[in-house]
């Protein structure tokens, strides 16, 4: 059973399939109504204006490419850094304890706070690195931060993901960036 808060929310594709963003029954019947974007899920219910009655949309598809630029990367919070890390910390790999947010770079050092220098750090790793370089401090990353795809943001937005979303969801990782970046 889909609870309202899921009913509510509609799955949105870039032209290419792509998971973008989950928006508003609202919003996606008015892109649907506007020649901009098709229907590819809907629920069994009406959506019903004061005139007419409409497919309720669940899942929708944009029928113009929208190209995300790096300029519009989302802002960076702790719940969607420690998301797109899977919720351990990047240098001992712990998933206990209490996590903090760390510039790789450090921002006395000039490190700037995008998504590229910031990671999820255990709270003793943190201050063991404290205000030094990874070099500096001997520490070592296995993969470079990169921005989060959209679908992590997709899976903040909607804790239980309803399963008519499901197939539009598998195959794209969290954990990398979007094709764009
Ligand atoms: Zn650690």
């Amino acid at each position: 059973m889909l609870n309202f808060s899921a009913v509510e929310q509609v799955l949105v594709l870039n032209a290419s399939y792509e998971p973008l963003n989950v928006c508003s029954v609202r919003r996606a019947h008015v892109l649907v109504f506007k020649g901009k974007a098709e229907v590819l899920e809907r629920l069994e219910r009406p959506l019903r204006s004061s005139t007419d009655t409409y497919p309720w949309p669940h899942v929708i598809r944009l029928v113009t490419y929208v190209r995300v630029p790096r300029t519009v990367q989302r802002k960076i919070s702790r719940r969607a850094l420690f998301a797109r890390d899977g919720w351990r910390c990047v240098y001992c790999g712990t998933s206990g304890g209490r996590l903090t947010l760390d510039h790789v770079v450090p921002r006395s050092r000039g490190g700037d706070s995008v998504w590229e220098n910031v990671v999820t750090s255990c709270a003793p790793c943190n201050l063991r690195k404290g205000n030094r370089t990874l070099e500096e401090a001997k520490m070592r990353l296995h993969a470079p931060p990169r921005p989060p795809a959209p679908v992590l943001f997709i899976r903040l937005a909607a804790p239980r993901i309803p399963s008519g979303w499901q197939p539009y969801l598998t195959g794209f990782s969290s954990a990398t960036a979007s094709a764009t970046a």
